[in-house]
C-alpha cells in the first residue's frame, strides 16, 4: 500500500516536471499569471486584505504575497473583491526585477541573480491621517531548477523500486544482486537475511 502511494507520488511529481519544463519554454513567448488569491476585511475606512500569485515570464517562476493595509477618513479607498483562483495569460512581458534593498530603499531586502532571487519590502504612504502600508514578498526560481528537484529525486526512487521488484522476481538478492534460488533465505555473497519465503523465486521472463 505504502509502496503504491510512493511510485504514484513520484509519478505525480515526474509529471509536474515535465510540466514546469514546458511551462518554462512556453514563457518565452507567453507569459502566464495565476492569482491564486485575493482576500480583503474591513471596510473603505480601515481594513487590510493580502493576495498571492504565481507568474511565470522568461525562463522563471516568481511567486508573490502582497498585503495592504489602509486607514482612511475619506471615501474615495477602493474595496477589492474578494476571489478565488484565476488565471490569465499575456504576450511576452519584460522581467521586473524582485525588490531589493537597492530598488526600494531602507526597508527592502533581498537579492535577485541568474534567475533565482528572494525579495521583500513594505512600505507607507501617508496623507494627513490618511495612510496606506504595503508588504511584497517575492521568491524567483527558473523553471528549469523546479524541473530537477521534481523529475531528479522520484526518478532515483523509482529505479530503485524498479530494481528491487526486479530483483525478487528474478531471486536475486535485494542487497547485492546475487542469485539466491539455491539458498533462498540468507545471500551466501553479503549475508542479507531474506525473510519473505513466500515470495518464491520465479524464472525470469
Ligand atoms: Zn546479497
Amino acid at each position: 500500500m505504502w509502496r503504491r502511494f510512493r511510485v504514484l507520488v513520484c509519478f505525480a511529481c515526474i509529471a509536474l516536471g515535465v510540466g514546469a519544463a514546458v511551462l518554462g519554454v512556453r514563457s518565452y513567448y507567453v507569459s502566464d499569471t495565476l492569482h491564486l488569491a485575493a482576500r480583503s476585511h474591513g471596510d473603505i475606512f480601515n481594513g487590510d486584505e493580502w493576495s498571492a500569485e504565481v507568474f511565470s515570464n522568461r525562463g522563471s517562476i516568481r511567486f508573490n504575497v502582497n498585503t495592504r493595509r489602509w486607514h482612511t477618513v475619506l471615501e474615495n479607498n477602493h474595496m477589492p473583491e474578494n476571489g478565488g483562483p484565476h488565471w490569465y495569460s499575456g504576450p511576452d512581458q519584460p522581467v521586473t526585477p524582485l525588490p531589493t534593498r537597492d530598488l526600494f530603499g531602507d526597508r527592502g531586502a533581498g537579492f535577485d541573480r541568474f534567475g533565482f532571487g528572494v525579495g521583500q519590502y513594505a512600505s507607507t504612504s501617508s496623507e494627513g491621517t490618511d495612510w496606506t502600508t504595503y508588504g511584497h514578498t517575492a521568491v524567483r526560481s527558473p523553471h528549469w531548477f523546479i524541473s530537477i528537484l521534481l523529475i531528479v529525486p522520484p526518478a532515483m526512487v523509482l529505479r530503485r523500486v524498479m530494481r528491487l521488484r526486479y530483483r525478487r522476481r528474478a531471486g536475486l538478492c535485494p542487497a547485492c544482486g546475487y542469485d539466491l534460488r539455491a539458498t533462498p533465505d540468507r545471500c551466501p555473497e553479503c549475508g542479507r537475511q531474506v525473510p519473505n519465503s513466500n515470495d518464491k523465486p520465479q524464472a525470469v521472463r
